[in-house]
């Protein structure tokens, strides 16, 4: 496949594999070659998939492509027998949100850290918990609160009570569980552009490494807030040991990989997009014939690892919002809730933004109807009913347009004065920090390719005849 002309094999329709799929309907009796279970072929990821082990493989030749699984040394998917570390362990599970965390025996709680809940029921350890890597704490408390309240303070336009609510709230120190993905990413795309101003079919395959992109996997806390404290340091990752844990809680998977493939896939075909992107830009007027950029990923491995962080929930107004500070580098996010005042605030601002002409009219308009007036005074003598009814009409309105125009201005001259918003409305400014680009996950370590055909379009039908089609 990789080897394939897309001009001519399937991938010119927009279906990169199509005896793929058909070979999915039949796949009743193809087997896992590594555990012998059954394995089928999944869409999006363009590959079969075990989901017994986990392992990937090319759904033409079977090669195999990596594995969502984890490490053999732990059994992560039953109740496998619980070792020595985690029956010191306990198991504590908020009756509230059905969040469960770990704990060692001495450290005890009296609140989830995700609801605020005191409902809370210690159990024993139901399930292995022991993650391979960790990355311990690196801010303390005190140092993660000043953070919070700095990077609250960014936040302007929040309602009345909100930060002080926010300056009581309690912060919980968490490890959450990660799968970190290395991979390598293959993507190919193909459309029409311009080559020294003459079309060409353009055809582009590109493969490169990305490394430790995390994925948390615990089902009650936000992804979009995950995201959004990211990146952490890998250089600060070790081997878990139980030291670590001592005073924190852990939170438990509920998520593993091979669950997870939709969100991973995401991720990576944003992250192709952005690479194939780059490829496009060469090409005046280039026009994708696909639908989306076809991606897969090979190399697969999925590391598990407990990552830092402070989460801090507030409620307000009938509402949970949860906020976390990144436990090793400091970053903040959460979505702040935005003043009734400055949404609409940034409502008349778009209006008026729509109309960009409006400040050269209002002295226009003004001069008018001062000139108006003049006329219409002059025009008074012999004073009657009728005639003062006209002025004082007249004068109402040219007074009103007056008054609106100064009220824009007023409120332009306002928005210049709130300049450091830089033309980003209240909600932008308290909305999740976006998840980081290709650029923090790229693997420089390894070696990526890049291959690219221009095809002159004039020339593109002694390629027709082999399908029938460019
Ligand atoms: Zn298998
Ligand atoms: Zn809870």
């Amino acid at each position: 496949m990789w080897d394939s002309n897309p001009l001519i094999s399937g991938m010119a329709n927009g279906n990169p594999s199509p005896k793929a799929g058909e070979r999915a309907l039949n796949a009743t009796s193809v087997k896992c070659p590594s555990c012998a279970s059954n394995i089928f072929y999944e869409p999006e990821l363009g590959g079969m998939m075990c989901r017994n082990c986990g392992n990937v493989y090319d759904p033409d030749t079977m090669e195999p492509r990596g594995s969502f699984g984890i490490s053999k040394e732990h059994d992560y998917t039953g109740d496998s027998d619980i070792s020595e570390d985690d029956k010191k362990r306990h198991e504590i599970v908020c009756n509230s949100c059905g969040a469960a965390l770990v704990a060692d025996e001495n450290t005890m709680s009296t609140m989830c850290p995700f609801c605020g809940s005191p409902a809370l029921i210690t159990k024993r350890m139901s399930r292995e918990f022991k993650p391979d890597y960790i990355v311990p704490f690196k801010i303390d408390k005190e140092r993660a609160h000043s953070i919070f309240r700095e990077w609250l303070d960014e936040r302007k336009y929040t309602p009345r009570g909100f930060r002080k609510k926010c300056r009581l709230a309690k912060m919980t120190a968490l490890y959450v569980p990660f799968w970190l993905l290395d991979c390598c990413v293959n993507t190919e795309m193909s459309g029409t552009g311009k080559v020294n101003g003459i079309p060409n079919e353009i055809s582009s395959k590109i493969r490169y490494y990305v490394k430790g992109v995390p994925f948390d996997a615990s089902i009650n806390i936000a992804n979009k807030l995950m995201t959004a404290v990211e990146p952490f340091d890998y250089s600060g990752m070790v081997r878990f040991e139980n030291k670590y844990l001592q005073g924190f809680y852990a939170n438990k998977y509920d998520q593993i990989p091979t669950e997870m493939t939709d969100r991973i896939m995401k991720r990576m075909e944003k992250y192709s997009a952005s690479a194939n992107e780059l490829v496009a830009r060469k090409y005046p007027g280039y026009e994708s014939r696909l639908e989306k950029d076809y991606t897969f990923l090979s190399e697969i491995s999925i590391k598990y690892c407990l990552l830092p962080v402070w989460f801090i929930t507030v409620e307000f107004g009938g509402e949970q919002y949860q906020f976390a500070v990144n436990g090793q580098t400091g970053e903040a996010s959460g979505q702040v809730p935005t003043s009734e005042g400055a949404d609409l605030y940034d409502r008349i601002m778009s209006k008026i933004k729509n109309k960009a002409a409006l400040p050269v009219p209002m002295y226009v308009f003004a001069a008018i109807a001062v000139l108006l007036w003049l006329i219409t005074m002059d025009s008074l003598k012999p004073v009657t009913l009728f005639k003062t009814a006209v002025v004082i009409a007249l004068s109402v309105t040219e007074v009103a347009i007056i008054a609106f125009y100064v009220l824009l201005f007023v409120l332009k001259s306002l928005h210049n004065h709130f300049s450091s918003r830089k033309d980003k409305t209240a909600y932008e400014i308290n909305d999740y920090d976006k998840e980081p680009d290709l650029e923090t996950y790229f693997d420089p370590m390894r070696k990526s390719d890049i291959d690219i055909k221009e095809i002159p379009l004039p020339y593109a039908f002694l390629l027709a005849g082999r399908d029938g089609r460019i």
